[in-house]
């Protein structure tokens, strides 16, 4: 297919991995070298947070794996991910391992290259949006507005073994950072929402749970840090967190229609 880039794309060459970010869902969000590396691919490895009318731009003839971790299918382990696709290199394949957002956000793309890098195989990462921005964008949410916020902590709800994360020194998380976004923090917004109120937050503070984020089921909840875990039940996962007085501004900025969005699908 002819694509028209506007640019002379890098050689996808067989034997290597390309680290693709698939953005947030909406595939108008897709970069240009994203788009690109799936037409060229031989076999793409792509996992539970890619939107399936993204894995359309996959030729018919490359072979689609799914890699996931959640979505009721069974799930792959990560040392496991990481040797399949230094197997389809050693094939000699052109492999995109596809994900998410962005591959080096809460990705586990830092685990995959290093597992590619020791193994010798040849790579290269396409950054791709990731939801804790986009999913702003969409929600009519500015990442920063002067005079309210001169900085943004992206954070993830739960660590490696799957709780709260205990490394956060949340006191100074409260006192330093002005907006606050979580990544895969709805199981435990309860406790995330105590620790900031008791880290000298405002209970009031306004607080978004953006759900499915640029997609025609994006759904946005409005709450406070007080009401944010019983406001939970409503959003459907992934859903990101924003804690912050740039939540206000949704009021007036509020411009994504998911209905329309669903009638361009
Ligand atoms: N690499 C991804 C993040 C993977 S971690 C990125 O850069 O976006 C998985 C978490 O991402 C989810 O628990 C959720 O918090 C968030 N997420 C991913 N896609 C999302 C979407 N479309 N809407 C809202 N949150 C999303």
């Amino acid at each position: 297919m002819d694509l028209s880039l506007p640019f002379d794309p890098p050689e996808f060459r067989p034997g290597s991995v390309w680290l693709v970010g698939a953005g947030p869902g909406d595939p108008g969000l897709l970069t240009l070298l994203a788009r690109y590396a799936l037409d060229a691919a031989e076999v793409v490895v792509y996992d539970a947070l890619v939107d399936e009318r993204i894995l359309t731009f996959v030729p018919p003839g490359a072979d689609l794996e799914y890699a996931g971790k959640r979505g009721g299918r069974p799930s792959a382990k990560q040392q496991d991910i990481s040797l399949r696709l230094i197997a389809l290199a050693r094939e000699g394949k052109r492999v995109v391992r596809l994900k998410g957002g962005d591959p080096f956000v809460f990705g586990r793309g830092g685990d995959e290259t290093l597992a590619l890098a020791e193994a010798g195989i040849p790579f290269r990462i396409v950054p791709g949006i990731t939801a804790g921005l986009a999913g702003l964008a969409y929600a009519g949410i500015p990442a920063t507005y002067r005079g309210t916020n001169s900085s943004i902590t992206l954070l993830t709800g739960h660590d490696m073994t799957g709780a709260v994360p205990e490394d956060f020194d949340w006191p100074t998380l409260a006192r330093s950072s002005q907006v606050l976004v979580f990544y895969m923090a709805m199981r435990h917004l309860a406790e995330i929402a105590r620790r900031l109120i008791d880290s000298g937050r405002d209970p009031a503070e306004p607080v978004a749970l953006i759900g499915r984020a640029t997609t025609p089921e994006q759904r946005v909840v409005e709450t406070t840090l007080a009401e944010a875990a019983r406001a939970a039940a409503a959003v459907e996962p992934p859903a990101i967190v924003v804690v912050g007085e740039v939540v206000r501004l949704r009021r007036t900025l509020d411009w994504f229609d998911p209905a329309e969005a669903a009638r361009h699908a």
